[in-house]
């Protein structure tokens, strides 16, 4: 089966005006099949959002190809298919809303292309319903909470119906309360839509309810797994200069070897058991 989204030996320098360029990408190689829940973490500077920039045109490889469905991100004339197909949602939700009602909000890019009103108006309503937003459709978006924002600016993603969504640290900006709200509704496109989910997160616990955890360093895949398999590799994620999840760190400076805990739960299990 073909990859939804395929860095093939993707390399790539931002140009510098003094200074040589640096590469920020060194031949990455991905395959993201329809589904997945990606999740990818790494050192500030890794490359990550770079990568995530490749994925619906913004920036084009130096070197290597970038396909979308089997789309190569340089054919202009695939470019809206490709960007309809490729939704971004990045850290600060200020910078994303653009109307001063939240369901224009989200209308916002159906409108742009066209779509029929009353299209609109479905597809509006549904995408509000979809993040729980909808009884702030006639709010002012720049009054509501973070983790609000953050989700009015995913209903006006998934307006327009895209395959993939890719998430550049949604929850940076956000308080606790915040961040768990936009992770449900991730987790929930993904889950009960099928929407392919790329997250960029410095949150483990975040990256830990994902299906496969990608790890970048220094412009190149260092790991790419099940997150209990990559948070597995202790001592290769600490050489990163990366953490692990609480709960896992906690069973491992135990001695609790082989627990593997990735939530609370399963973390007190492994001491209830180490107890017993
Ligand atoms: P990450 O998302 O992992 O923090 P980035 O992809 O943002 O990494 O950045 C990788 C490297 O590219 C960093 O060293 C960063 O300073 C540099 N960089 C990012 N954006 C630009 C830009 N627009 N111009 C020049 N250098 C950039």
């Amino acid at each position: 089966m073909d990859a939804l989204l395929s860095f093939d030996n993707i390399s790539f320098s931002y140009p510098m005006a003094d200074a040589g360029p640096v590469k920020v990408l060194d031949g990455v190689s991905l395959a993201i099949g329809a589904g997945e829940f990606v999740a990818i973490v790494g050192h500030n500077g890794s490359g990550k959002s770079t990568l995530a920039k490749m994925t619906n045109a913004i920036l084009l490889p130096d070197s290597g190809r970038m396909l979308v469905s089997g789309m190569d991100t340089r054919d202009e004339e695939k470019l809206l298919e490709i960007r309809q197909s490729v939704g971004m949602v990045f850290q600060n939700p200020d910078n994303q809303i653009v109307a001063t009602v939240v369901e224009e909000d989200v209308a916002f890019a159906l409108e742009n292309l066209g779509v029929p009103s009353d299209e609109i108006r479905r597809r509006v309503d549904r995408a509000l319903e979809t993040v729980g937003m909808s009884k702030y459709a006639m709010h002012a978006p720049h009054r509501l909470s973070g983790g609000q924002k953050q989700r009015v600016a995913i209903a006006g993603v998934i307006a327009m119906r895209p395959r993939c969504i890719v998430l550049d640290e949604p929850t940076a900006m956000l308080d606790p309360v915040g961040r768990s709200e936009v992770m449900d509704t991730i987790a929930q496109l993904n889950r009960q839509y099928g929407i392919t989910i790329v997250l960029i997160t410095h949150h483990m616990n975040e990256a830990a309810r994902c299906g496969r955890l990608v790890v970048m360093n220094k412009g190149v895949v260092e790991m790419d797994g099940p997150p209990r398999e990559v948070f597995g590799r202790y001592d290769d994620m600490r050489a990163l200069g990366l953490s692990v999840p609480q709960p896992f760190e906690l069973a491992h400076q135990l001695g609790l070897d082989g627990a593997q805990a990735l939530t609370v739960e399963e973390c007190a299990d492994a001491i209830y058991r180490w107890l017993a």
